[in-house]
């Protein structure tokens, strides 16, 4: 696909993460498609949509990974994280334990993303002195609270999830791939703040 002012094109691969049944592939389904399944099932395999959007004058594609149930297992792979500059990292606001469960999602892809894809082969070996460096500035992360329509039942407070994000240096915000609110705009500011981080 050339562009008609020869200008660069981007392509960013996104990563979404968090606890079975927090609404990951729904957030997708509604963000690509505007679509909700209040039934879905955990599919076989990785799947992933292609969205654009417009930043600046140019097309800027993400490409949004979904694990398929994987998270069940703890056996997300690294070829899930390979390339990935972008993460949503995501809970149920009616469900603590899938709050609980962010610090050890937060590690699962520091471990991904300052070992695998940041570190130049050179370093490997001085890995501890790289890592207190670099840390993951440069992967773009989102803390989303999902099903805030959920509010009669909710169980993790809004101040919470700020808190925790502040703390760990994450953009934050609750959605509901439900009603749709927030939804956009949460893979939007990923995007975003990507193309911010490599132009
Ligand atoms: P995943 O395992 O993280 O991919 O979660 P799913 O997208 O499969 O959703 C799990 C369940 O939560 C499904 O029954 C969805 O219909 C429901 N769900 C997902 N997002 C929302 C939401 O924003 N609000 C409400 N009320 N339910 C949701
Ligand atoms: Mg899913």
């Amino acid at each position: 696909e050339d562009d008609v002012d020869g200008g660069e094109e981007y392509l960013f691969k996104v990563v979404v993460v968090g606890d079975s049944a927090v609404g990951k592939s729904n957030l997708l389904s509604r963000y690509a498609r505007d679509e909700f399944n209040p039934h879905s099932k955990a599919t076989i395999g990785v799947e992933f949509q292609t969205q654009s959007m417009e930043i600046g004058g140019k097309e800027v594609r993400a490409q949004i990974w979904d694990t398929a149930g994987q998270e069940r297992f703890r056996a997300v792979t690294s070829a899930y994280y390979r390339g990935a500059v972008g993460a949503l990292i995501v809970y149920d606001i009616s469900r603590s334990t899938t709050f609980d469960s962010i610090p050890r999602w937060l590690d699962e892809l520091k471990i991904h993303f300052d070992y695998v894809i940041l570190m130049p082969r050179e370093v490997q070996a001085d890995y501890n002195n790289y890592h207190a460096v670099h840390s993951d500035t440069t992967v773009a992360r989102m803390l989303v609270g999902n099903k805030c329509d959920l509010e009669h039942i909710r169980a993790v407070s809004v101040e919470e999830g700020k808190c925790l994000a502040e703390s760990e240096g994450l953009f934050f915000m609750e959605t509901s791939a439900l009603d749709s609110t927030n939804v956009r705009t949460a893979f939007e500011m990923v995007i975003r703040e990507i193309y911010n981080n490599v132009s």
